[in-house]
């Protein structure tokens, strides 16, 4: 991993000055919104092998929250920005191209796999006993 990272409050900073929350491509859902949006919101993450916006404070410093563009695979750091500024240029684009819609799309393919994971379990168990088999 980067061992400096450069806030762009305090200027360039060793990464033990930061706490690292994880993703921040989810947006929160309105107040009334359906379970399925809020399960999605809470539990539901990518494993990005790869370029991701993550959520870190800089706990040792400013403590402002800040986006860190960063490459799950290289470690690589690639920018840097404060939260407000970044949740502003999300809220600027169209309704299509936000990164939530991204989240939720992806999450409902891993529901489905959650789904079949049943029936899969039922070929497994041996039968008479109803327990699985070793
Ligand atoms: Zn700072």
């Amino acid at each position: 991993m980067a061992s400096l990272i450069t806030c762009p409050h305090c200027g360039v900073r060793p990464k033990e000055e930061f706490s690292i929350r994880g993703d921040a491509s989810p947006v929160r859902p309105a107040p009334g919104a359906e379970f399925e949006a809020w399960d999605g919101y809470v539990h539901l993450r990518d494993n990005v092998r790869g370029v991701m916006h993550e959520h870190w404070q800089h706990t040792g410093g400013c403590r402002r929250w800040l986006v860190v563009e960063r490459d799950t695979f290289t470690h690589d750091v690639h920018s840097v920005v404060d939260a407000a500024d970044y949740s502003r240029s999300q809220a600027a684009k169209p309704a299509g191209a936000t990164t939530a819609g991204k989240t939720v799309k992806s999450a409902r393919p891993a529901k489905a796999a959650t789904a079949a994971k049943p029936a899969k379990a039922a070929t497994a168990v041996k039968p008479g006993t109803g327990r699985a088999k070793p």
